[in-house]
């Protein structure tokens, strides 16, 4: 058993490469093999996002806190909030940010491929940011 001290665990800020605006990541599960899952809580201020990408085997989002939005290649923009849980395919194309005007935090759980969780693709625009989104209850 091991036991990590949120002290010796510090607050990381998203790369700039993948991240728009504002990110802060809390590392949650790093555990090492044979065990494949990772697991971290991710802070968006307002307006800020991944950029598009994908996960080998997948992820799962589970809200914490605030409303987001989150969208599939060539789906519509979904809106998200705390308690909300977002299951995302292998290789789905996708992005996940905060709402324009709140922040949004998740936990973010997904397991790598020969080393692999994620997939970082080309940024998500304004415009496709922009887009009103859908609400399903
Ligand atoms: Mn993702």
């Amino acid at each position: 058993m091991k036991i990590t001290h949120t002290a010796a665990n510090p607050t990381r800020r998203g790369n700039a490469d993948w991240f728009t605006g504002t990110v802060w990541q809390d590392p949650v599960i790093d555990a090492p093999g044979p065990a494949r899952v990772r697991a971290a809580r991710v802070s968006f201020e307002p307006g800020a996002r991944t950029a598009w990408h994908n996960h080998p085997l997948g992820q799962t989002l589970h809200v914490l806190h605030g409303v987001g939005r989150t969208q599939s290649w060539g789906g519509p923009v979904r809106e998200i909030r705390a308690g909300d849980t977002v299951w995302i395919a292998p290789d789905e194309k996708h992005w996940h940010g905060a709402a324009p005007g709140h922040g949004m935090v998740h936990l973010a759980i997904h397991e790598h491929q020969d080393g692999v969780h994620v997939v970082w693709l080309e940024k998500v625009t304004d415009a496709q940011y922009g887009v009103e989104p859908q609400r399903t209850e």
